[in-house]
């Protein structure tokens, strides 16, 4: 991420979206988020998406970063309506400030309408994350994708051009592409190639 500022949550839990892949691939699940101080960090996190002051205070914090682009989420996913429509307030509120990354709660019907008004906004940038073990396709919604290791235009971090996304700020500069991730970790023959590798 460079210096851009980003907000997390714990994953699995806030994944109503996760795809068979989540489960196997997901770095949230690994290294250096599996630390217990950064688990706990991320369940203050989620605590404080019910508090009624999230609004105020994720704004607030926002604000003295000085920041021109927040990620979302760097792991973890949006989890209810309510919580997509907490950003929403934020994005608006923040019109001055880009709000980018992408989501996989765009499979859920239950998330599918506000995650659309929130995307809509001039201010978001966000795409559907899609992955090969996905079954569901989200072009017809009018999705752009981050995808891993298929639709897109290769990240230029994945091949060294750029040090990190502050530096690249490919997806939080333009709205409509698709962008194509490596897998980094993980068996990526397996992934790839999942009927001739067990
Ligand atoms: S394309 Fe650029 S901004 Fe997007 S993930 Fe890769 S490095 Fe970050």
């Amino acid at each position: 991420m460079g210096s851009l500022p980003s907000f997390s949550l714990p994953v699995i839990v806030t994944c109503p979206g996760k795809t068979p892949f989540c489960e196997k691939y997901c770095y949230g699940l690994k290294g250096f988020f599996t630390i217990e101080q950064i688990r706990k960090v991320n369940d203050r996190r989620l605590e404080a998406t019910l508090s009624s002051e999230f609004t105020d205070i994720i704004v607030e914090e926002v604000l003295q970063t000085r920041a021109p682009a927040f990620r979302l989420h760097v792991i973890g996913d949006f989890y209810t309506p309510e919580y997509v429509g907490k950003w929403i307030a934020i994005a608006k509120r923040l019109k001055e400030v880009i709000f980018f990354g992408a989501t996989r709660s765009w499979r859920c019907d239950f998330l599918s309408e506000p995650l659309k008004v929130f995307r809509d906004l001039p201010n978001v940038y966000i795409k559907a994350s899609i992955d090969r073990t996905d079954t569901l396709e989200p072009f017809s919604c009018g999705w752009r994708v981050w995808s891993v290791e298929g639709r897109g235009t290769p990240c230029p971090h994945d091949s060294g051009k750029v040090a990190n996304c502050a530096e690249c700020g490919l997806c939080w500069t333009v709205k409509d592409f698709d962008l194509c991730l490596k897998l980094r970790w993980g068996n990526r023959l397996q992934y790839l190639y999942p009927s001739l590798i067990t």
